[in-house]
């Protein structure tokens, strides 16, 4: 954790794990109620990142970084440069051990800026040679999950008239809605963002309501495409859905919550496999071959038989997918010597 020279504001860079490459993970920009919320946050999704990156089966380790805001609006122009060129010398001094990219509150356009005081920056735009915004792949990856859950409980891959929450119209939660809207779906679209609205407005098929409805509202899926934490003690409770399975990391505010919805029979589709093309897009940008937006694809699409592989895997062993999907990642992470938890 570093306070910015320049802005004055904490740049939180977590590194979980190395042990298969350097860690890469985005950098979101956000306002806690704390810095110390701020760095539990960055300390949760590097681990996660550990384990998407193992189980995805990428050469890479778990970081995440968090620019804590101060209260009011987002900075922009000389004051979101002094930010992220605080946090790019964050990034700088740990020489190569984590990589950033985009995430919640960043872009590709502040990775340039970023790349300005470090080289170990991944999400340029294209025209920079980077593979620009991921979250039009991370959708599809998104949309190939539910098609596995989907068939798991309904006994049919088809999207084409099931009810969908996506919860987060950002950047993977409107390519979400776009693609699933397209293939016949009936959403329920919300956002803290009233902005969002016009979206419920354009897609068919498609209605508007607050988070906390959409995501207790009765519906094939409940997709979380906002901040972690979603699925809690409280919530669990209180889902109405078949399926949970949407983009966000950390869907569930613990780990243990899986089981929870194992038993209210809810199929959770775990969020590290679910969301795991944003990372490996960005991953193929480190490749000697270079950056091709085809295999990007191609991996978005493979999420399907990820997922039902996982499942069948947690059918067999008569466990819950998240544990089935850490027990991928850590036979991967053991192989390469490393016992995490
Ligand atoms: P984004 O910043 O573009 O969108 C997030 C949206 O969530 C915003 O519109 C915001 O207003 C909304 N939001 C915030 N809190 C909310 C709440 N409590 N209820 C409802 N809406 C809320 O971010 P994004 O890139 O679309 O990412 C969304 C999630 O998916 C994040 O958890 C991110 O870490 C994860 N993810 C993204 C990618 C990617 O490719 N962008 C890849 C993997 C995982």
């Amino acid at each position: 954790m570093r306070k910015g020279r320049r802005s004055g504001v904490y740049t939180i860079v977590a590194v979980h794990s190395t042990t298969l490459g350097p860690s890469l993970g985005g950098c979101r920009m956000w306002r806690y109620a704390s810095s110390a919320d701020a760095a539990r946050d960055a300390l949760r999704l590097s681990r996660a990142m550990t384990f998407k990156a193992a189980a995805a089966g990428l050469n890479l380790g778990g970081g995440k970084a968090v620019i804590s805001l101060p209260p009011g609006r987002p900075p922009t122009g000389k004051a979101r440069r002094a930010v992220l060129e605080d946090f790019g010398d964050t990034v700088g001094i740990l020489e190569g051990a984590y990589y950033t990219a985009e995430d919640v509150g960043t872009s590709s356009r502040d990775m340039t800026v970023i790349s300005d005081q470090t080289k170990y920056v991944t999400g340029l735009p294209r025209g920079r040679g980077g593979s620009g915004d991921p979250s039009p792949f991370t959708a599809i990856g998104v949309q190939a999950a539910m098609r596995a859950s989907a068939q798991r409980v309904f006994g049919s891959t088809s999207l084409k008239g099931r009810s969908v929450a996506v919860i987060g119209a950002g950047r993977v939660g409107e390519c979400l809605a776009r693609l699933l809207s397209r293939e016949g779906a009936k959403l329920v679209l919300a956002d803290i963002d009233e902005s969002k609205k016009a979206l419920a407005k354009e897609l068919k098929g498609a209605r508007w309501t607050d988070p906390t409805t959409a995501l207790l509202s009765e519906v094939d899926i409940v997709a979380p495409c906002a901040l972690g934490g979603m699925v809690n003690g409280h919530s669990v409770q209180r889902l109405r859905c078949a399926i949970v399975c949407g983009s966000a990391n950390n869907q569930l505010a613990h780990d243990g919550l899986a089981e929870d919805l194992a038993e209210r029979g809810s199929l959770y589709a775990p969020d590290f496999i679910a969301n795991a093309v944003g990372l490996i897009n960005v991953a193929t940008e480190l490749d000697p071959e270079g950056y091709d937006p085809a295999h990007t694809k191609r991996r978005a699409l493979g999420i399907e038989e990820t997922m039902d592989h996982i499942y069948d895997e947690a059918e067999h062993a008569g466990t819950t997918p998240l544990a089935t999907a850490y027990a991928l990642a850590r036979r991967r992470l053991a192989e390469a010597g490393a016992e995490l938890r």
